[in-house]
């Protein structure tokens, strides 16, 4: 049963939220959220386009050079700090709402509350410490001591950011804490199958006191919200999270006014098991890496390699522990596995299940929907896999494992069979050998490396791809970068 706060929140007319205020109308249509779980419609959204873009561009413009810019740190802290609280507060509807605009598993779910207070309060805590340098400097001719060199860390300006929908609160989090620990203004372009996230979180961001204009959503489609974003004029810096296709696009939308980008994209995750693994925790390690949110994340491990003296036993336990896990909708906490996004998504994962087919890939469980209603597909492993099939080449985004064995090859063959993809965004390692753990993290082309763990995520360790899984890091004080800008002052006595 949804909660009578959930359900006022999904009953309103929502649109965007621009210069502090829901703007319920939109000026290209609407979009109807589908709870992916039953397929009935949750709410409708008034889309936006272009004319949205501008308004909340503008408004976010006049944040910038209203006091948000030049906030004493204190205040500005004490604001996320009563955002992050905020978040708490309201874990219940952050919950029922990952749940029926996403469909993601309750427990997974209950993490978005609590992740997004953890961000909040992360970069809470560097707003005090963003500074600059006093430097030596022995320009002009002068000496240091007639001189006075210092750089300043400014606010890079206004970001325009894109999000995915796959973990909304999450994605777009990412991008509000350190946008506002910076002092940077936010034009936010949620996915369209998952608009919801983004307008609590702006009105929790207003009720903690984040200013008109500081932090803006316009809901609306890629090409139209979207491509507004990545091509305006007003905006100077796009942060993207997405796949590489459209990362491509943003990058090329962005050479207007070379505003700066950042790319969060997809993945192709390699995860080595060795026969020294424990494979007591190894297997449903494994498991989770490729079916955690149904597969539907960008650090998905669905590329395995596995010894071939344990594959089998890998695979049978894999497919074993994946046939334990209950299938259905997020709202039962007891189930593990929730429907994937859309039909649209769900047709796509069963074309892989008969490339895989057709291209002789043994299915060792799932490979198939589940039940009538909502876009349900069965976490999948298959085995006897080689590099040309396409469940091994491409991102899948959902529940689908492809493993491969290894045996008498060096780190550095095996590591070039790992690195053999365009992507480069996490891996894992499972081994007990310190040598094999250690040698094989430098060999692996990845941002993101875990040794018996898969995508381990905390605030404070960055986060990005390397090769085409995108440019620059969230987390940590790297993100802090993606949001300034740098200022040399010189100053001379006379
Ligand atoms: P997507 O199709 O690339 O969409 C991402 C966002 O871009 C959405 O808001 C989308 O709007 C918008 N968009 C689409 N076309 C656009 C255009 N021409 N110009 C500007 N914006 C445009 O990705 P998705 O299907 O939502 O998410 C799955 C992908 O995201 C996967 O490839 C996954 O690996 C990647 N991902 C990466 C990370 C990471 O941190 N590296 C995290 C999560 C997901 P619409 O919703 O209206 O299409
Ligand atoms: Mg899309």
């Amino acid at each position: 049963m949804t909660s009578p706060s959930t359900a006022a929140f999904l009953a309103r007319r929502h649109g965007h939220w621009i210069d502090g205020a829901a703007v319920p109308e939109g000026s290209e249509g609407e979009i109807v959220v589908l709870d992916p779980a039953t397929e009935a419609p949750i709410a409708r959204i008034a889309a936006g386009g272009q004319a949205e873009v501008d308004q909340a561009v503008a408004a976010a413009r006049r944040a910038l050079n209203g006091p948000w810019g030049d906030m004493p740190h204190d205040e500005r802290t004490r604001i996320l700090l009563a955002f992050a609280a905020l978040a708490e507060q309201h874990a219940g509807t952050i919950t029922e709402l990952a749940v029926l605009d996403n469909g993601m598993p309750w427990a997974i779910a209950e993490s978005c509350a609590p992740f997004c207070a953890m961000f909040l309060r992360y970069y809470a805590g560097w707003i005090s410490k963003i500074s600059g340098q006093t430097l030596p400097s022995a320009a002009l001719g002068k000496k240091p001591s007639q001189l006075h060199a210092y750089t300043q860390r400014e606010p890079i300006g206004v970001v325009g950011a894109i999000t995915p929908w796959n973990y909304p609160f999450g994605m777009e989090m990412l991008k509000i804490a350190p946008v506002l620990a910076t002092g940077c203004t936010l034009v936010l372009k949620p996915a369209e199958d998952a608009p919801l996230a983004a307008l609590l979180l702006a009105e929790l961001a207003s009720e903690a006191g984040v200013p008109p204009g500081v932090f803006n959503v316009v809901n609306g489609i890629g090409e139209s919200a979207g491509a507004a974003v990545a091509a305006h004029e007003g905006i100077d810096k796009v942060a993207f999270t997405g796949s590489t296709e459209v990362g491509r696009h943003i990058v090329h939308a962005a050479a207007g006014n070379l505003k700066k980008v950042s790319l969060e994209l997809g993945g192709k995750s390699p995860v080595l098991v060795y026969p020294d693994a424990n494979l007591e925790t190894a297997i449903p390690g494994v498991a989770l890496a490729a079916f955690m949110l149904q597969g539907q994340n960008c650090v998905c491990g669905s590329r395995v390699f596995a010894h071939v003296s344990i594959a089998e036993q890998l695979a049978r336990g894999v497919a074993e522990f994946a046939a334990s896990l209950n299938i259905g909708p997020g709202t039962d906490p007891k189930n593990m596995i929730g429907p994937l996004i859309s039909a649209r998504q769900r047709d796509r994962v069963e074309g892989f299940f008969s490339s895989a087919a057709e291209e002789g890939a043994r299915c060792m469980g799932g490979g198939a929907r589940v039940g009538e209603r909502g876009y349900f597909v069965a976490p999948t492993v298959y085995t006897d896999c080689t590099p040309e099939m396409r469940i091994v080449r491409e991102e899948i985004f959902g529940p689908v494992m492809a493993i491969q064995t290894f045996d008498r090859e060096t780190p550095e063959e095996l590591a070039a069979r790992a690195n053999d993809t365009n992507y480069g965004l996490s891996a894992s390692i499972w081994t007990q050998d310190l040598r094999t753990a250690h040698t094989m993290s430098r060999l692996i082309d990845a941002g993101q490396v875990g040794v018996n763990c898969h995508a381990a995520m905390d605030p404070s360790m960055p986060f990005g791809g390397f090769k085409q899984s995108g440019w620059g890091r969230e987390f940590g004080a790297d993100a802090l970068e993606l949001y300034l800008r740098t200022k040399a002052v010189t100053m001379a006595w006379d």
